[in-house]
């Protein structure tokens, strides 16, 4: 008999826009444009991304605003609705609860494993906390051991380790390089191509 199946999404990028791309872009502060692509070093990058917030005076609550604006990526709701009826569906992001609420209440509360920021009382974000480390590939790698058939969908560098620990590894709309880099990841450009490529990997009807 066949295994259950889990079907593990990345979230920026594949079910919503980049949310610090968004937020640069609605705040107008050049410097929260930087990325993973610019900057690998995530850590080092979210400790200059909450500087910048300070600098500038913004809350939580001002992020939020921004964030509950932006909606998820055409098609989303749609797509997860979709994949939610015929497997179960865990979003595995690097991500924060905090900034990822709002657009969670818009895709219909689906499961996420993501990471914390501590908030001060006048809603200043005071830090970031990483679960773990690689948390993307230790999650795929714990279904496995749960006996899953687990599939997977990312569109950048932080998704690869997650990709290749899946039984099926799929690209959705990654930059250029990436593909050239990973060849053995099938890359899709639109959810009706993933939709097919996960429904015959995972024998979805
Ligand atoms: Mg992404």
């Amino acid at each position: 008999m066949q295994k259950p199946v889990i079907a593990c999404l990345d979230l920026e990028g594949v079910l919503v826009p980049e949310i610090w791309i968004n937020v640069a872009l609605k705040t107008g502060i050049e410097a929260l444009k930087i990325t993973t692509r610019e900057m690998p070093d995530y850590d080092k990058l979210m400790k200059q991304r909450l500087a910048i917030l300070d600098e500038h005076k913004l809350t939580i609550t001002d992020i939020q605003n921004v964030i509950d604006k932006m909606g998820p990526l055409e098609g989303a709701v749609e797509f997860i609705a979709w994949l939610r009826e015929r497997c179960q569906v865990i979003i595995l992001s690097d991500t924060f609860y905090q900034f990822a609420l709002p657009l969670m209440r818009q895709l219909g509360y689906p499961t996420l494993f993501c990471n914390q920021l501590e908030i001060g009382t006048d809603g200043k974000i005071l830090s970031h906390q990483m679960r773990m480390q690689n948390q993307k590939k230790h999650s795929v790698a714990a279904f496995k051991a749960l006996n899953f058939f687990t599939m997977a969908a990312g569109d950048a560098y932080n998704d690869t380790a997650m990709l290749a620990e899946a039984d099926a590894g799929f690209f959705f709309r990654p930059p250029a390089h990436l593909p050239k880099e990973f060849p053995q990841f099938p890359v899709t450009q639109s959810y009706a191509e993933l939709q097919e490529r996960f429904a015959k990997a995972g024998n979805l009807k």
